[in-house]
């Protein structure tokens, strides 16, 4: 049996509570968790704000840990071996972007918490090529975060080629938006943040950023006009996108990683005129994540932590939710 905190209805408490994995796979790996963060994404899950969580639902995504058993055919992979898994735990491996190594874009690729369980629990198992070894130097810690926040602003920078003489900006400044400042910093961008907290525009500088916006002041926003080659959005709210559109550069790109539900209303000839381009991403793929699993060793880039045990994990969700968090919260045992 698997022990795991699970919540049994949308929007319920976690609970203490044990599943029978079955036999462990061919191509599975079964992971010990030592690490799991928490990610928006696993509250929108526990609430059904998306309308595809099954329950008992066992969420975590950002897991760190050490590889408790390998299935028979499993052989890049040992005993001991500290690993990562993040939102996706199995590819189809046969369709055209599973084919060209855009194993993300997947179209039945299997969610980690999407009708199976994920590493709110003493183990995950994952298919293998889902599991992605953590790089010499990485601090296991501080690392889970990376596998599912940190891919997803770093795959758009590899996606869109984004330069180290472009001019980016980061929306909101969570789980996501922080790494991205580093990220992005590291990258050589010139690094805007756009925070709603003004407590945190001290911080997104510690962070790398060289300027700071407040996101919900039009006026601050407008003197912006005309900068940036790339804006990544992280938020899950709707804000004033075509007052974003207006402060990118002909060419520019303003890209969405966060969830907002309500659809954008965006005014054409904004596009249109300067030809702006508005885009999309889920994670990244097993490949891009072990090339920025070794750029963040190689710069020292760390998500900026604060742990919590894995029994206090009610108390860690209405952190999160109260948003409050500076700016991934992570569970320990
Ligand atoms: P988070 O830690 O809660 O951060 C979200 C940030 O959005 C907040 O820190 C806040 O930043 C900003 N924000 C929140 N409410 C706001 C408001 N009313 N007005 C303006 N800004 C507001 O969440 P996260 O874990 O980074 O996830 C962010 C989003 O990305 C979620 O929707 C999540 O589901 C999604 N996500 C998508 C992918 C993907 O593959 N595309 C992967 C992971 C997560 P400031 O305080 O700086 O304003
Ligand atoms: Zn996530």
């Amino acid at each position: 049996m698997i022990k795991a905190y699970a919540a049994l209805e949308a929007k319920g408490k976690l609970t203490a509570w044990e599943y029978e994995p079955g036999e462990l796979g061919r191509h599975d790996v079964e992971i010990d968790v030592d690490y799991c963060g928490i990610c928006h994404s696993d509250l929108s899950m526990l609430h059904n704000e998306w309308g595809m969580s099954s329950f008992p639902l066992v969420a975590g995504h950002e897991v760190v840990g050490r590889v408790a058993a390998v299935g028979a055919d499993v052989k890049h992979l040992q005993q001991g071996q500290v690993v990562g898994l993040g939102w996706h735990s199995d590819y189809c491996k046969v369709c055209s972007s599973c084919g060209s190594g855009d194993q993300n874009l997947c179209s039945t690729a299997e969610g980690t918490i999407v009708g199976r369980h994920g590493g709110f629990a003493e183990k995950v198992r994952a298919n293998a090529s889902a599991v992605i070894p953590l790089p010499k130097g990485m601090d296991a810690k501080t690392a889970g975060p990376l596998f599912c926040g940190g891919i997803t602003v770093f795959n758009p920078m590899v996606q869109f080629d984004v330069k180290p003489t472009d001019k980016v900006a980061v929306i909101g400044i969570g789980g996501l938006g922080h790494i991205g400042l580093q990220f992005l910093r590291a990258w050589g961008c010139e690094v805007t943040a756009f925070t709603s907290s003004d407590s945190k525009a001290a911080e997104a500088k510690e962070l790398g950023a060289h300027h700071c916006i407040n996101s919900r002041n039009a006026a601050e926003i407008e003197q912006a006009a005309g900068k940036f080659d790339f804006i990544i959005s992280t938020v899950n709210v709707k804000l004033d996108w075509n007052l974003y559109l207006s402060t990118l550069k002909p060419k520019g790109r303003l890209h969405f990683v966060g969830a907002t539900l309500e659809p954008l209303d965006l005014n054409v000839f904004s596009l249109i005129m300067a030809q702006r381009s508005v885009s999309g991403s889920p994670v990244g793929s097993p490949a891009t994540i072990a090339k920025m699993l070794e750029f963040a060793v190689q710069h020292n880039i760390k998500p900026v932590v604060q742990m919590f045990k894995f029994e206090q994990i009610n108390e860690a969700l209405a952190h999160l939710e109260s948003g409050k968090a500076r700016y991934r919260i992570v569970l320990e045992r």
